[in-house]
């Protein structure tokens, strides 16, 4: 199929952009890398009265250090943060999901901007803001704001953006951690996850000191599990800690039967992923100078 008629503009600056979604009533659609827009266009799932097309707005595409985090432009590519070293050496566990992110050819595209602003539940850029605890950088017709990512997402496929709304920056903290491990099952590689889980860890005088946990595709959103962080930080570490730690983290989610997977499995693969990426994780915090 082909899309609905629409307008097309390719503003040059963000507060034009802005105007241009203002002017639409509410009716435009912002166009970033296309990889998820276009088939919604195509499908005609959605008729957006008038395209604003961002990306001819220059300065929207960078990777910066800011000592305590890392700031990312909403333009840039998931190629991009792939192949970034300051990714890799502030952001490991970024750079260990980039590559899940669908395929080459669509990373080349694809934007962190585009990517949170579509929420998919399964998608790894809107379950690495939830992790990292993102900041998120949205303008609009009265100024900027900034919300932490565990707001933004709020149902499958639903943000808190408004309309005339456009994702500028994200803001990812830097974690003071010694060993970190991202697993996901997709049913092949660069699909959509069917279950994932990120975990950090940062070891202490006596032990494991702090933990960072975040699941997704086992609910609407992505979820951070707070209570089993602190569980696993509570935890005697011995041989069996994995297999706790996996019953934990699953006790958590209730995800639900869909055409992809049943909720079951989703648990029994999340269970698995939980122990061998704590496994991973414990590994290279123990290696870690
Ligand atoms: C076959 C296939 C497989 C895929 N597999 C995966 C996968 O495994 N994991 C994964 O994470 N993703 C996957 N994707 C999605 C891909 O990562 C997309 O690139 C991404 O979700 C959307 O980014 P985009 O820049 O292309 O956004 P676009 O398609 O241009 O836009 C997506 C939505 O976000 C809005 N938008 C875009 N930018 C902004 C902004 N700055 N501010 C406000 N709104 C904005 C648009 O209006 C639109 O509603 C897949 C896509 C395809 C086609």
């Amino acid at each position: 199929m082909k899309p609905a008629k629409f307008d097309y503009v390719s503003p040059a600056t963000v507060d034009a952009a802005i105007e241009a979604l203002v002017a639409s009533n509410g009716e435009g659609k912002v166009l970033a890398g296309g990889q998820s827009l276009l088939p919604l266009l195509n499908f005609r799932m959605v008729r957006p009265s008038v395209l604003v097309d961002l990306n001819g707005i220059k300065g929207l595409s960078y990777i910066e250090d800011r000592g305590d985090c890392i700031a990312i432009g909403a333009l840039t590519r998931h190629r991009d943060l792939e192949r970034s070293p300051l990714v890799a050496t502030k952001l490991p566990v970024m750079s260990a999901a980039m590559r899940h992110v669908a395929h080459l050819a669509i990373r080349n595209r694809g934007t962190i901007g585009g990517s949170l602003s579509h929420a998919d539940p399964a998608a790894e850029l809107p379950m690495l803001a939830t992790f990292y605890d993102a900041r998120i950088s949205i303008q609009g017709p009265d100024g900027r704001r900034t919300i932490a990512a565990e707001e933004f997402f709020v149902d499958a496929l639903t943000s808190c953006l408004e309309p005339d709304e456009i994702v500028v920056e994200v803001e990812f903290p830097v974690l003071d951690h010694h060993g970190s491990a991202f697993e996901e099952v997709a049913r092949r590689f660069g699909d959509f996850a069917l279950a994932s889980i990120a975990v950090s860890l940062r070891r202490g005088p006596s032990g494991l000191e702090a933990a960072r946990v975040a699941v997704m595709g086992v609910a609407d959103t992505p979820l951070r599990l707070r209570t089993a962080e602190e569980e696993l930080v509570a935890m005697k570490l011995d041989d069996e800690t994995p297999e706790r730690f996996s019953r934990v983290v699953v006790s958590k989610v209730s995800p639900n039967d869909d055409l992809h997977a049943s909720g079951e499995y989703r648990r029994h693969l999340l269970a698995q992923l939980s122990k061998s990426a704590l496994q991973t994780a414990l590994a290279a915090m123990e290696r870690a100078p």
